[in-house]
Parts: C-alpha cells; structure tokens; sequence
C-alpha cells in the first residue's frame, strides 16, 4: 500500500526494492519475523488513532515542530544559510523521531522488548527513552570499544534503564554490534522487535525510518515558504545510513529547482583507504547486512574498515533510498574531511552560539564552503540533525583553547 508521506521515487516495489538496490536478504526465519514488522507497520500507519498518538508525542515529548534558523552571521560567507534544528528535539537529536515510532509499533504488536545495535550511542539512548516512555523493556547492543569511547551515552542508557550488551568480536564496533543484536533477536522473535536505527537493513526498514523520519522535511518545506518564501536552492545534510538526510529530502523530490545534497565524511583523505567513510564517492555495489547497496569493499567483497571523526558516520554501506536517488540523478553527494568538519564545528559554536554535533558539522561544512561559491541571494537549507554535547571533550582534545 502506498502512502502520501513518502515520495513514490523513495518507495519500495513489492519485494522492498528501490531500482537495484534494498531488498531482503537473509535468513527464512528472519522472513517470517520481517514479515509481522511489514504487515504490523502497513496496518498502523493506515489507523487514525496511531496516528493521532504519533503526533501527540511529537508535539508534547520530542517538542516538534523544530524551528528554522537564519544563520545570519554564517551567511555572511556568501550565500544564506538555514538551519532546521533537529537538535532541539528531546534527547538532541533527529533519532528520536523514528525511535517513538518503532517503540510504538512493537508494542501495538504486543512485544514486551525492543532490540538495536549502536555505535556512538545515540541510537541507543533515543531507543532506551522511547522505551521508558511507552514501558518496554530495551536492550542494546554496543562494541566494547564504543562503550569506552562513548561513556556519557552508556550512562543515560543505563539510568534510562537500558539493558547493556557488550560485543568484544572483531573490531569490536558498529558492525559487530549489529551482527550481535540480529542474532539476539533471532533467537526470541515472539516477544521482541528489532529496532534498527537508520534507513538500511533489509525492507521494511528503510521505508519505515524514512516514513518516521519525514517529518523533518514536511515541516520544514512548510515553515520555508510561510517564514522565509519560496523554497530553498538546496536541502543539505550530513549522511550515515542517512535517515536525516532522507527524513528532509523527500519533501522536496518534486521539486526541480531544489538540489538535494548528501555530504559524507572523507575522513583522513578519500586518497587513504580505511580512513574515510566515502560510501557514495568511492563505494560498489552489493549486498551487506540484508540489502543491496553501495557500500566501500575490500578486494574480497567484505566490508571495508571505515572511519570518521563523527561516530554516527561511520558505516561502509548507505540507505537503498540514497543509492538509488544518485542513480537517478536526483541526489548529489559531496564529501568533507574530519578537518572541514572540526572547522564548521567551531564556526557555528563561535559565530551563532550553537554546538552542533560532528556528524551535523559535516553538512554545516559543506554548506560554508557551497555559500562562497554563490551570490548572497541563494539560499541553503541545513540539517542540523544534533547537538554536540556528546563531543566537547573530544574536540577539546583536538584544539588549543
Ligand atoms: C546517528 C546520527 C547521524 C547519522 O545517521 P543518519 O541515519 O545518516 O542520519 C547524524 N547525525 C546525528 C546527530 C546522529 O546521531
């Protein structure tokens, strides 16, 4: 069944696909399990009272609609910048959008927990809130070594009442959390849901985070023309798996005159191999975790090691939606290093007053860089997608204040 949220380019066929990429691959009995999430999701979105409820919570707990900023002094640079504030939200993120929603449907579904992968720990803590919120029991899954670097999110996690799973195999990061968490829930599909945390994975998620995460485009296309008139030349932001960027794209696919760009981390230098997390620039296509996409390969066909200074970044693979936005030419993805990126960081901390977090400093980067290149009359429209209070000691360690 379509629906009028999502764009028809950003929506599946039947069996999950968008062009060559998406798609379902995996297990039978992940099938099954894939399915309930499927039909139970198609169901709710077509209730009135869920969605009345969807809303109630945005307005009364995540505190939507999140404002548009003119960046006044910013936009000195050149062109004028905006920014969505999607840092705003409660738990300082756009995460928490798509979290209420998945917390929402398992339980319609009658599960009693809900399971997910997370590599910085925001995923993490926006699920464990939304799971407090609605009274689910919720237990995440967390390399070793996130869990030492990202101390203040494992302890929200913690109070929130999260129960915590260390993954010591391999690198012990992102990836590995994820193989953890999928076969933790393969072991107790009957009272438990997967909860994945961005627009990858095999269907439905792509089109269900995307479907959570429009709401940050919807508003912000209205707010555009009733505030500032007219629409944006381009819609700007950072992209991991690349649920902010999809959740403000799709609002503005039919329109022509707007440039839809997705700005991923070139880490160290697209040149150093394992140093960047260029998946659109440099990636092939194949099939990772339970979707086709392009993902950055070895020789073999695994996965690449990845790396950004932004841990929210740092995936070899994308959203199928993406991959086919650029194979269509709607889509055009930019990169900035971990040096462009500290550099807008501070800019937007020093210039307008707010720390933005370093996966949103990507697409801030981006767009001073694009404000000097045109006149003072175009306009750029940014995703802030998070604030950076997870990040000051970091940077403070890169910097001399
Ligand atoms: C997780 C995260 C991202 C990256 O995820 P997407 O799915 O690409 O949006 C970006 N910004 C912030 C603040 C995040 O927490």
């Amino acid at each position: 069944m379509a629906h009028e949220q999502l764009n028809p380019l950003v929506l599946p066929d039947a069996d999950g696909n968008f062009g060559k990429h998406g798609g379902k691959i995996g297990h039978p009995k992940l099938a099954a399990a894939l399915a309930e999430i499927e039909a139970g999701f198609r169901s709710i979105i077509g209730d009135a009272a869920f969605v009345e409820e969807m809303k109630r919570l945005q307005a009364t707990y995540i505190g939507r609609p999140s404002p548009i900023y003119h960046a006044q002094t910013l936009s000195k640079r050149g062109a004028q910048i905006y920014l969505k504030r999607e840092d705003l939200n409660h738990t300082g993120a756009h995460k928490i959008n798509h979290c209420i929603g998945e917390v929402l449907l398992a339980k319609k579904l009658g599960k009693k927990k809900v399971i997910a992968e997370t590599g910085a720990g925001q995923h993490g803590v926006a699920l464990a809130t939304a799971a407090a919120l609605l009274g689910l029991e919720c237990e995440i899954h967390m390399g070793v070594v996130d869990i030492q670097k990202e101390h203040p999110n494992v302890s929200r996690m913690k109070i929130l009442g999260a129960k915590l799973v260390p993954v010591s195999a391999g690198a012990g990061t992102l990836k590995e959390a994820v193989d953890s968490a999928f076969e933790a829930y393969m072991s107790q599909f009957d009272g438990s849901m997967f909860a994945i945390g961005s627009v990858v994975g095999p269907a439905p998620y792509p089109e269900m985070v995307s479907y959570f995460q429009s709401i940050i485009g919807h508003e912000a296309r209205e707010q555009f023309q009733s505030q500032y008139g007219g629409l944006p030349d381009e819609v700007v932001a950072c992209v991991g798996g690349g649920s902010n960027a999809l959740g403000l794209f799709n609002a503005f696919i039919n329109d022509e005159s707007v440039d839809l760009v997705g700005v991923e981390p070139a880490g160290e230098g697209l040149d150093k191999p394992g140093r960047h997390a260029a998946t659109m620039t440099l990636g092939k296509f194949g099939n990772i975790q339970g979707f086709n996409c392009y993902y950055l390969q070895e020789a073999d066909g695994t996965p690449a090691a990845v790396h950004s200074i932004a841990s929210g970044l740092d995936y070899p693979g994308i959203g199928p939606q993406h991959c086919h936005l650029k194979d269509l030419g709607r889509g055009r993805y930019e990169t900035v290093t971990d040096k462009e990126a500290l550099d807008a960081f501070l800019a937007l901390s020093r210039e307008e007053g707010i720390i933005p977090a370093l996966e949103s400093s990507h697409a801030v980067a981006y767009a001073l860089r694009r404000a000097k290149e045109l006149d003072g009359n175009r306009r750029l429209l940014v995703n802030l997608s998070g604030r950076g209070d997870k990040d000051i000691d970091y940077v403070l360690s890169k910097i001399d204040v």
